[in-house]
């Protein structure tokens, strides 16, 4: 039985391109392919929050055979499958227009320990998974010669469920491979791959999937074998769980597996991407290899770094991690360390920050020697970045450290509305999608016409209510034991309400709890009866991040506090689905990361296309996209005032800026009940957004400075850091 046969039931003969179409992701960001499962059938395809795979076991296959005659329906998918078929096979795109001499037979390897693809593979926690995963879409659509690696947690994240006192607890729920696009790679003799991976004194068998993202193949990992123990079996289960060795296990499967899978599957990389120091092990493997096949260590340092870029996402020192050198030369055995011979201690010595513990091994530094290249993911990063490492390369002035910059960016196709889409067809024409590049493109949206787009930002809120009305319904049925609970969902939010959304990762540096340091003041802001306020909030803490589940804790009880009759809601689950909800359906994006704590941000950008303007801190991505004109910015505080006095002054700015200029703003109509002015800054926001922080943008910029040059084999690396 073929792996496809296994997932997806019988399909009526006319039908069957549906398998095929349900298992490569690149449906997620086809309008018309979205529009067909749908089509299938609505109420199951929300049931099933847009899983085409669940769809097509669930579906009445009664229902499909009518289908399979109707002249309608089968116009509609003949048109997807003619796509579909173009999308798998061609290589033609971008990529080979802009780079006509570089082959693509060696590809560029991108390793992450997170990819954020769709709801339904939950493989990701946040802003980096979801970053990853945009990555790999846009290098389908510009047909740029890309794999991706990561593994497979069978458990993912996890599902976040809030405690009537606020506590966040944490479940999880296993997922099911089936409902998922993954697929086995398998041998000639349809049997799973796998790969035998020593790991200190003993060998961990791990098995390989891949997963079609358009015409990049993703290739996970999962130890999950039946030839491992217990324990080893669920090294890979949970993405970030487990502590600290459990950690430096699952980065030694990435990395170091993942380069074996690749040799084993005859795959040869010309370009190895690091994306943030979960992965660098990769290139510790292919120093290895390098040593064994002859080498000194001093050669195969300079041929490794020659072709690998590592790109690093976050000031925040928790961010990176930092193992004790000797549990790393344990995990690593004493194969891998014959392999290097005597320059063994000399090699994993490449982990150690010359002017730190010499007993610790940090991933950054190691990929920081090992890469020739490194990036930060936007300006402003770039240049916290450079101050952050300096140090490394010794006395050097801090601008001529050599970490460069590519800010980051999001893919259109999936966080832009349909509706969005539909008025950029009607008034700047059904070519925009292919005139993306041009700055006058963008420039167009300011004409469109003001009542048109305000009527469909309208509905994309009254989806958001509605979602939020029904989730809290499905949780009231099943799960919760509190009225207040269904309060605490939002159920009382009004859609004629000024809605500002505030969702991220409960870290204390984004200071989800600046809005609350005065409660009088937001109170006054919040129950105003002519111009009222409310608040939706979403976000998951960290399970080991106890400051971050106190602050949920706090916000959450104001949730359910009289005084803010029922304005102030929290949405359990952050998700891919719920942030689609959310940047489509809010009137205000709100980021308040403590500066320059930042290193981009994603979501204000997502909010951004969808007509949703941002207010933020002066930081990450804001520094490069705020205009005047498309948002508001809480001016920097003074570089020599202490943290909690910068709180004290952005919250105040916040306030002020809410009370005299944004909430006015919103609720100043004219005559047809349009707020002129803030669609103006609507249109402004989409510009900006689709001029400058689309991973289009973004991926046409790695393939220039860095893909490309370093395919040709001619990119030189920069300088190493010394010692
Ligand atoms: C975009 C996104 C993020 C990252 O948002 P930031 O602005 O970087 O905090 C996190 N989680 C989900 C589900 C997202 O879609």
């Amino acid at each position: 039985m073929t792996p496809l046969r296994a997932k997806i039931p019988e399909l009526p003969p006319r039908l069957e391109g549906l398998a095929a179409l349900a298992v490569n992701l690149a449906w997620s960001w086809h309008r018309q392919s979205r529009a067909l499962f749908r089509r299938i059938d609505e109420v199951l395809w929300s049931a099933t929050s847009h899983n085409p795979i669940v769809l097509l076991q669930r579906v009445d296959p009664a229902r499909l055979d009518r289908l399979a005659r109707d002249a309608d329906f089968l116009a509609h998918y003949d048109e997807v499958m003619e796509w579909l078929a173009v999308e798998q096979s061609s290589t033609a795109g971008w990529f080979r227009d802009a780079h006509p001499d570089v082959g693509t037979s060696h590809p560029v390897a991108y390793f992450c320990a997170e990819f954020g693809l769709h709801a339904s593979v939950p493989i990701y926690s946040g802003g980096l998974g979801v970053l990853a995963g945009d990555h790999c879409k846009t290098a389908s659509d510009l047909a740029v010669p890309l794999i991706g690696i990561g593994l497979f947690y069978k458990k993912g994240y996890f599902d976040q469920r809030v405690r009537p006192d606020g506590w966040q607890e944490d479940t999880n729920d296993e997922v099911k491979p089936d409902r998922t696009p993954l697929i086995p790679v398998v041998d000639a003799d349809d049997l799973q791959v796998s790969i035998q991976l020593p790991m200190g004194d003993r060998i961990i068998h791990v098995r390989a999937w891949t997963m079609a993202v358009g015409r990049v193949t993703l290739y996970l990992l999962d130890t999950d074998h039946e030839a491992n123990d217990a324990e080893d079996r669920e090294l890979t289960s949970k993405l970030y769980a487990g502590g600290i060795p459990m950690r430096l296990r699952q980065e030694w499967v990435l990395g170091v597996g993942g380069v074996r899978l690749l040799r084993k599957l005859g795959l040869a990389p010309g370009a190895w991407h690091a994306n943030e120091g979960h992965a660098s092990f990769m290139m510790l493997e292919r120093v290895r290899e390098l040593v064994l096949g002859g080498g000194t260590l001093d050669d195969a340092i300079t041929t490794v770094r020659q072709r690998t870029l590592f790109t690093t996402h976050t000031p925040v020192p928790a961010g990176h991690d930092v193992f004790d050198l000797s549990d790393v030369a344990t995990c690593a055995g004493t194969a891998f360390l014959t392999d290097l011979g005597a320059d063994g201690p000399r090699a994993f010595g490449l982990g150690v920050h010359p002017n730190r513990d010499p007993q610790q091994f940090h991933m950054t530094v190691l990929a920081m020697r090992l890469a020739g290249h490194v990036n930060g993911v936007a300006q402003r990063h770039g240049v916290v970045s450079r101050e952050l490492w300096g140090d490394l390369w010794g006395a050097r002035p801090t601008d001529e450290v050599p970490i460069g910059a590519i800010t980051n960016g999001v893919h259109l196709a999936t966080w832009m509305a349909s509706p969005i889409m539909r008025l950029l067809d009607i008034h700047v024409g059904h070519d925009w999608g292919n005139r993306r590049d041009e700055a006058e493109m963008w420039d167009a949206v300011l004409g469109v016409d003001a009542l048109k787009l305000w009527t469909e930002h309208e509905r994309l809120k009254e989806v958001l209510v509605r979602a939020i009305r029904e989730e809290a319904r499905r949780r009231w049925t099943t799960t919760w034991r509190e009225a207040a609970q269904v309060v605490a969902a939002g159920t009382l939010l009004d859609p004629g309400t000024f809605t500002i959304g505030f969702a991220r990762r409960f870290a204390t540096y984004k200071r989800a709890d600046l809005l609350f340091r005065d409660l009088d003041r937001l109170r006054t802001l919040l129950t105003n009866v002519k111009r009222p306020v409310q608040l939706v909030i979403a976000g998951k803490a960290h399970p080991q991040d106890t400051p971050g589940k106190e602050v949920l804790q706090s916000l959450y009880h104001f949730t359910r506090d009289p005084i803010f009759e029922g304005r102030v809601a929290f949405l359990e689950d952050y998700d891919m689905h719920l942030a689609h909800l959310l940047v489509q359906g809010v009137d205000l994006w709100l980021n308040v990361p403590r500066v320059p704590l930042e290193a981009s941000g994603t979501s204000g950008m997502k909010a951004g296309l969808n007509g949703v303007p941002q207010l933020s801190t002066i930081d990450g991505w804001w520094e490069e996209g705020y205009t005047g004109r498309n948002g508001w910015a809480i001016p920097k505080a003074p570089a020599d005032v202490d943290p909690a006095t910068a709180d004290a002054l952005d919250a105040d700015h916040l306030y002020q800026l809410l009370e005299q200029e944004v909430v006015p703003m919103w609720y100043d109509r004219d005559e047809h009940g349009v707020p002129r002015q803030w669609v103006r800054v609507m249109k402004e926001a989409i510009r900006t957004a689709g001029q400058q922080f689309t991973s289009r943008r973004m991926v046409q910029d790695y393939v220039t400075r860095y893909y490309a040059p370093m395919l040709r084999g001619d990119l030189l690396p920069d300088d190493p850091p010394i010692g």
